[in-house]
């Protein structure tokens, strides 16, 4: 961030000396399935840093409430959530060293690094909770209705629209066509606005979603812009054929172009599949010794809370037997 900023004002202040913390677990990403791994790896005796470049409690933490979360008496808002795991895992010793921009990632030494601005981390093990972002829907205004108008999680927000007169979905591949059934369940109509003249979801999906009579499509066209003042009231769309531009009432958008998992960082060391998510097996080791990955930026079909926390779990625990063995040798 300091180097960026002196860039742009064209300043050079001094080098500062990085700081040196060692480790047993680092764990880079500070979201539901760092933070667990944190958990279990510092009640374990292990010592744990996460490194987090933004504030600590990842995705869920933007989420107004979360209802599937188990345990809870009903609902639980995602950012409470997300700081009682954050006092559970400093309660057991972690530390959590947020608002931490990270440079690199080394590892494939044995000793793994992270190096930010100011800072040089070392351990043995590293787990990596990058998680993951939906693709923005790309429109102005996007950012001020999202979590109130746009969404991209049915399962989570799709609640809030029950007896709503009309659902947006953007997309046309398999979380499109299914959360779209899904959101019938709440919604009198669906709408699924696609790109293509063609979806690209299961036949299975799109025979499903074709046959509900809850569920229309305007094939061939896109969003270009947001209606609504505070609330969204619809949204313009053009059709990339005709190039007629036309408003669609709606009650609420969902937006399913895409997931970006967040890997930038680590995409030339470790083995991503062809969709960008880090290849972990059910241990969720990767194809280096002693790096651990977990949580939505893991190649897996459900990111959820409830699997994140899983997979942190299972990292923290094999990372724990990894230094055993390790230290037996
Ligand atoms: C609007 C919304 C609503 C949702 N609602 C629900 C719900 O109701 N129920 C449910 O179960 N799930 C819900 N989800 C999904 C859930 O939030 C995710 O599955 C979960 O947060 C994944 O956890 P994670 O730790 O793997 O990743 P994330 O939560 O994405 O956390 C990753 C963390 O890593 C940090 N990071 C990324 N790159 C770097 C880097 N280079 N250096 C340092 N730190 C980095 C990020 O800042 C972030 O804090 C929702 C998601 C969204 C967006």
């Amino acid at each position: 961030m300091r180097i960026a900023l002196e860039s742009l004002l064209g300043i050079e202040s001094e080098q500062v000396e990085k700081e040196v913390f060692n480790a047993d677990v680092l764990v880079l990403g500070g979201g539901p399935a760092g933070l667990t791994t944190a958990i279990y790896a510092s009640r374990s005796k292990l010592k744990t840093i996460v490194v987090e470049e933004g504030i600590a409690g990842g995705q869920a933490a933007t989420t107004f409430h979360m209802a599937n979360y188990p345990g809870t008496p009903g609902t639980i808002g995602g950012k409470d959530l997300v700081e009682n795991m954050i006092s559970q895992a400093k309660s057991f010793g972690a530390d959590i060293h947020d608002l931490k921009e990270v440079f690199s990632v080394n590892l494939i030494r044995d000793q793994k690094e992270i190096i930010t601005e100011d800072a040089i981390y070392r351990a043995p093990v590293i787990v990596i909770a990058t998680g993951a972002e939906s693709r923005r829907l790309p429109v102005e205004g996007e950012a001020d209705f999202r979590g109130n108008g746009i969404h991209y999680c049915a399962t989570c927000d799709g609640a809030m629209y029950q007896d709503a007169e009309n659902i947006i979905v953007v997309g046309g591949g398999n979380s499109a066509v299914e959360e779209s059934i899904f959101l019938t369940k709440f919604a009198k109509h669906v709408t699924i606005v696609h790109q293509f003249d063609h979806f690209q979801a299961s036949k299975t999906a799109q025979e499903e979603a074709l046959a509900n009579n809850k569920i229309s499509v305007i094939w061939d066209s896109e969003v270009r812009s947001i209606i609504g003042e505070k609330h969204l009231t619809g949204v313009q769309i053009e059709n990339v054929k005709t190039h007629e531009m036309s408003a669609v009432n709606a009650n609420g958008t969902f937006v399913y172009i895409g997931m970006q998992p967040r890997t930038q960082l680590f995409k030339d060391q470790l083995k991503i599949n062809d969709w960008g998510y880090i290849e972990g097996n059910d241990e969720m080791r990767t194809n280096i010794e002693g790096v651990f990955v977990a949580g939505d930026v893991r190649s897996k079909t459900v990111r959820q809370v409830a699997t994140a926390v899983g997979d942190g779990a299972v990292a923290a625990v094999n990372a724990e037997r990894y230094l055993a063995s390790k230290n037996k040798k």
